[in-house]
């Protein structure tokens, strides 16, 4: 879960998570001094399943959580992109992978953890990779190569999951996954 806020980002004074005097059925962090309410809403996990022809891309992450396992490239969206933008920026910062986007495959909410993973489908156009600082090692993958064991993420795992079902189907589909 995430850390509770503490100090109020308007004037700095440390907030008290109480209902708002608005009707408000969810306590949240209120200002006593300036009467601030900060609401905190789920963030955004943005990701592509890369894939030359039969094999997918994955990369092995040198970054904590889950140090040394494998993971779509994937990370928090941020402000002023759109859900495919980041996902696209994701896939270059994190395998240097060059791609051409395509259609929405998972999108998939994790509450426990105020998450909405969203994964697209991106067609590589080269199999050279360049990854970047929080990558040890992009490689492809074909489906029975694919080290399930160790898959970094839950969201990773359900995700790659659909897409080989999926192609096995002929049809690729939006999948909607809720995980407790
Ligand atoms: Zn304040």
């Amino acid at each position: 879960m995430r850390t509770p806020i503490k100090h109020c980002r308007s004037c700095g004074t440390e907030v008290a998570y109480r209902l708002p005097p608005d009707g408000d059925t969810r306590e949240r962090a209120v200002c006593p001094s300036c009467e601030t309410i900060h609401y905190e809403n789920p963030l955004n996990v943005v990701g592509t399943v890369p894939y030359w022809g039969e094999k997918i891309l994955l990369c092995k992450r040198n970054i904590e959580p889950r140090w040394g396992k494998w993971t779509l490239p994937a990370g928090f969206m941020e402000l002023g992109e759109s859900v495919a933008q980041g996902a696209a920026r994701e896939t270059v910062e994190e395998a240097g992978a060059e791609f051409e986007m395509e259609d929405l495959l998972s999108i998939l909410s994790v509450p426990r953890v105020g998450q909405v993973h969203l994964f697209f489908r991106a067609r590589l156009t080269s199999e050279r990779f360049d990854p970047g600082p929080e990558t040890i090692e992009a490689r492809l993958f074909s489906e029975d190569e694919i080290p399930w064991d160790e898959i970094a993420f839950r969201t990773v795992r359900e995700t790659l999951e659909r897409y080989f079902a999926d192609r096995k189907a002929g049809r690729f589909n939006v999948h909607t996954v809720d995980i407790d």
